[in-house]
């Protein structure tokens, strides 16, 4: 558990010569990106992201993301808490030419001038994480519950048999005929 704010830029390259790692939490609701996915800004994110160098001289960092969200269950429509993890490996490059450049396995990272926006990093993590539609545990959603607690819908009617709408289907299409 990360107790100090991550920080919000840093200067990437030189970073990544020192081999600095920066940690810490972030403040969900200063994720404007991903308010608008989220059924609430309760919850948590921590997010450490390790500079380096790798072994072909690229400076890449390494990003891991762990956070608790509440999105909107889609069947019931309540909030619903959802845990993340998320890890990623991003390369630093220039222009569109060093990013082509990469091999497949790597992500390009396009930095124009030397501040990395971590907190942007992050949320890019999380909204790559979030499922399209979320839906609660069977036993957990209200939607289910309520199903569970409705009565059966021929219950109570005794006398009705079943297969007298069969019949009845069945002598409507032949009246149709
Ligand atoms: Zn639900």
């Amino acid at each position: 558990m990360f107790t100090e704010p991550l920080p919000s830029t840093l200067d990437a390259r030189k970073a990544a010569v020192r081999g600095v790692s920066v940690s810490g939490n972030l403040a969900l609701p200063k994720m404007e990106r991903i308010s608008t996915l989220l059924a609430s800004t309760e919850g948590s994110v921590e997010a450490e992201c390790v500079f380096s160098k790798d072994e072909e001289n690229r400076s890449v960092i390494d990003i891991s993301v762990r956070a608790t969200v509440e999105i909107t269950c889609q069947r019931c429509l309540e909030p619903m808490p959802l845990e993340l993890v998320a890890e990623n490996r991003l390369a630093l490059v220039a222009d569109d030419d060093e990013a082509k450049a990469l091999p497949e396995r790597l992500e390009p990272l396009l930095l124009e001038d030397e501040n990395c926006d971590l907190w942007s990093l992050v949320e890019d993590e999380i909204i790559l994480k979030l499922p399209i539609v979320g839906y609660h545990d069977t036993a957990a959603c209200k939607q289910t519950l309520e199903e569970y607690k409705a009565p059966p819908p021929e219950a109570g009617s005794g006398k009705e048999n079943p297969f007298a709408v069969l019949e009845q289907l069945k002598s409507g299409n032949q009246n149709q005929e």
